[in-house]
């Protein structure tokens, strides 16, 4: 929390901003950012089918998920509190004639203007970031229509995804910048589990996320150990 109470951390989204006009460079800092997109595009679109439907980014930074997913025919609005990373991503549509509505808002406070709106809701490498990621998925469980989804995506906290996630990513592939995560904002799928079914969302898909540093590529597998993917149905 911050000082005025709300749930954002001013240095994370400092940084974000710091790094945006990066942020469609496919060889930048974002680069496991644009790996990972088609794989989890794939994934969201196979459990929900996206043409047509109406689509809330959580955290969307400079866009790369919000303008695929509109790409595939959703009416996508991406919200994020860094100004940055939206002004890139606002740019970045307008070029590439994709149509994404972005605004500056948290997803607590749009609760109150569009509680029930959205049939999807995306929520992917944000929540830890998040001083208390717990009332983000209270507001995402508010904002998606009852039966609607919401997918979240985040890092697991143990031995292996610090290994993993920080000193392998950060410090040995160099595939992120030092500093972008600090073990203490992982979450454990079972927290995560939990805190979505205490606002009524049942598990309806999972994924981890691997990663091959010979090959290069990413993959969506079953262990769940490290980066993972929790698709989550609201009870009807
Ligand atoms: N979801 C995007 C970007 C992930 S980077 C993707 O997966 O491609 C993390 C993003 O979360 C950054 O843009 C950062 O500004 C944003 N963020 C961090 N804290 C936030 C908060 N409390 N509310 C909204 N966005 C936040």
């Amino acid at each position: 929390m911050n000082g005025s109470g709300s749930n954002f951390d001013q240095a994370e989204l400092a940084k974000f901003s710091s790094l945006a006009e990066h942020w469609w460079d496919p060889e930048s800092e974002f680069r496991p950012l644009h790996e990972i997109n088609p794989l989890r595009l794939a994934w969201i679109d196979g459990l929900v089918g996206l043409s047509g439907k109406t689509v809330l980014d959580v955290g969307c930074g400079g866009g790369i998920l919000s303008e695929a997913m509109a790409l595939k025919g959703a009416s996508v609005t991406g919200i994020d509190l860094a100004e940055k990373p939206l002004m890139v991503a606002a740019l970045h549509a307008q070029k590439s004639e994709v149509s994404v509505h972005y605004e500056q808002i948290s997803a607590e406070e749009l609760t109150d203007r569009e509680a029930n709106r959205f049939d999807v809701v995306t929520c992917m490498e944000m929540l830890e970031h998040v001083p208390q990621p717990k009332l983000v998925v209270q507001a995402c469980a508010k904002l998606v229509v009852p039966g609607g989804l919401v997918v979240f995506s985040t890092i697991n906290r143990n031995l292996l995804s610090w290994l993993v996630a920080i000193v392998g990513a950060e410090y040995v592939l160099q595939l992120l910048p030092k500093g972008t995560h600090k073990l203490r904002g992982f979450i454990r799928p079972r927290e995560l589990l939990e805190w979505s079914n205490e606002v009524g969302l049942e598990l309806r898909d999972q994924k981890g996320l691997g990663y091959n540093p010979i090959t290069k590529n990413f993959r969506l597998h079953k262990f769940l150990g490290v980066g993972y993917l929790l698709a989550m149905q609201r009870q009807p």
